[in-house]
């Protein structure tokens, strides 16, 4: 049962192969035209033979009929001239001859059956109501039947009707051997199609078979990024190739960022580790010479480093939830951006007292766009966040809120420090800092503008940043209203 199973799937993997249907194809052509030959020629050949054949008996019935008129035959049927011509007659055509008298009475018939009946046959009726002549075939018993009347020429008296039989087995040999020959020069074809078309559908598609292959030989673990695979042989195989290529080298890139970010994650969590570990032995190496206040002290640093670690663990988490085909697990909703915006101005306020900062909000029309509020909160927090840490003394921070027609567009500016134009286009990669002491001092992990893109993208929307050294950064945020539309 298995066996069946598998073997009847093994046939569905053949007939739906390129392979199978090329042969079938070049098999096709080249055998129909000469079915289709055959079928003409023969049939050709049939029809004309008929025709001639119909044609020379009329024209012998017509000259018979004619002398039949001329004599007082209908009167005394032993006329040996007339009887000898119509034997003559009836053996050359290897049939028979009826004559009719204009009561239908069969006056003679050559086999010298039907003699003293009468015939009434739609032929006959039609000659003795001066029709000319009138022919029948019957392919079964294989011969044709001619009616010509016999009648006076110059009056128009029809006397009889002379019915002339004549056999048409030597038509139908013909063909017969006609057809034979010509189904043995088919067959020949029909070999040498095969052929072709078996070493057409072999040699055509083994360029596929190369890209298979080297296919495979990269699911077997041979790195195409160290060599080359070439399939040159068509257009079509070479763009397959290239088109894998490509996708091989950019699972590399994949694979070498994800490298390269979880080196950094090691990296990052293990520097508050190393510090608290230089903190902590320092304490146990001084043993009880060690005063409260500098215990106190440690500790506090301690705990600083313990809230780091954790802040970096926070962000890496959001950042997972952010990144790859997380696409399906945004939740968009229709939400008023200006309320979304004064609440988080509401947050930050204290942050910015702190740092010394004036944050304020403009805001040109509300827009309520579909968005998810938890990520794109958490993407403009980062903004803002930012655009206070990274800033001076007694500076200012400008959130506004505007929109045309497609897109809402929010802008976070700042007096700060700006970001050098060569960093500009880096702030968005992980862990990526322009001054890593600095960033660190004032707890930042490198994740936020990564974080902040990501949600971004999420919402199919875009973010530029504008920014001169010693003067300020603008961050320009663009969210389609309807994203789903506007996508
Ligand atoms: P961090 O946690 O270090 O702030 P981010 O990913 O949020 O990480 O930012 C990356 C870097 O971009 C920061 O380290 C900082 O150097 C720079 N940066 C971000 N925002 C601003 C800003 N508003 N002004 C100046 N520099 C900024």
């Amino acid at each position: 049962m298995g066996s069946l199973v598998s073997s009847f799937f093994q046939n569905i993997r053949f007939y739906r192969s390129l392979r199978f249907r090329i042969f079938l194809i070049v098999l096709l052509i080249g055998t129909i035209p000469a079915v289709i030959m055959r079928f003409i020629m023969v049939r050709g050949y049939e029809n004309r033979a008929l025709s001639q054949k119909v044609s020379e008996v009329t024209n012998q019935s017509a000259i018979v009929a004619a002398h039949l008129a001329r004599t007082d035959y209908f009167s005394d049927t032993s006329d040996p001239v007339i009887n000898d011509e119509l034997t003559q007659m009836s053996n050359l055509y290897d049939g028979r001859i009826l004559v009719i008298n204009d009561d239908f009475l069969i006056i003679k018939d050559t086999y010298g059956k039907s003699q003293g009946r009468y015939i009434v046959s739609a032929e006959v009726i039609s000659c003795m109501n001066g029709s000319r002549n009138m022919w029948v075939t019957d392919d079964e018993n294989r011969y044709l039947e001619i009616t010509v009347p016999i009648l006076d020429e110059t009056t128009g008296v029809v006397y009889g009707a002379l019915v002339a039989s004549a056999s048409t087995d030597g038509i139908h040999d013909n063909v017969e051997v006609l057809g034979r020959r010509a189904r043995i020069v088919e067959a020949v074809i029909a070999v040498i199609v095969l052929v072709i078309a078996y070493a057409l559908s072999m040699t055509l598609l083994k360029p596929f078979d190369k890209v298979i292959k080297a296919v495979d030989s990269v699911k077997e673990g041979f790195d195409p990024g160290t060599e080359s695979i070439e399939v040159p042989d068509y257009t079509e195989t070479k763009d397959i190739m290239d088109a894998f290529h490509h996708l091989m080298s950019r699972m590399k890139e994949v694979d070498d960022s994800r490298e390269e970010f979880v080196a950094n994650v090691s990296h990052e969590l293990k520097t508050p580790l190393a510090s608290m570990k230089v903190l902590s032995d320092s304490l146990i190496q001084g043993g009880d010479s060690v005063d409260a206040a500098t215990y106190r002290e440690f500790m506090l640093d301690i705990a600083e480093e313990v809230d780091r670690e954790n802040k970096i663990i926070n962000n890496l988490m959001s950042l997972v939830k952010l990144d790859g085909n997380e696409t399906a697990k945004v939740n968009l909703e229709p939400r008023s951006l200006s309320e979304m915006l004064k609440q988080l101005i509401k947050t930050l306020t204290p942050l910015a007292e702190k740092s010394r900062v004036e944050l304020l909000y403009e805001e040109k029309t509300d827009v309520t766009a579909n968005i998810d509020e938890t990520k794109l909160s958490l993407a403009i927090m980062n903004l803002i966040e930012n655009a206070i840490k990274y800033n001076k003394e007694d500076g200012w921070v400008r959130v506004t809120l505007d929109s045309d027609l497609q897109f809402a567009v929010i802008t976070v500016s700042d007096s700060g420090m700006g970001i050098p134009e060569e960093s500009i286009n880096r702030i968005y990669d992980r862990f990526y800092r322009v001054d890593k002491s600095h960033s660190r001092e004032i707890g930042g992990t490198g994740l936020g503008l990564s974080i902040t893109r990501n949600a971004i993208l999420l919402h199919r929307g875009a973010i530029k940043a504008a920014s001169i050294v010693g003067e300020g950064t603008t961050f320009t945020v663009k969210i389609p209203i309807a994203p789903g539309e506007a996508g």
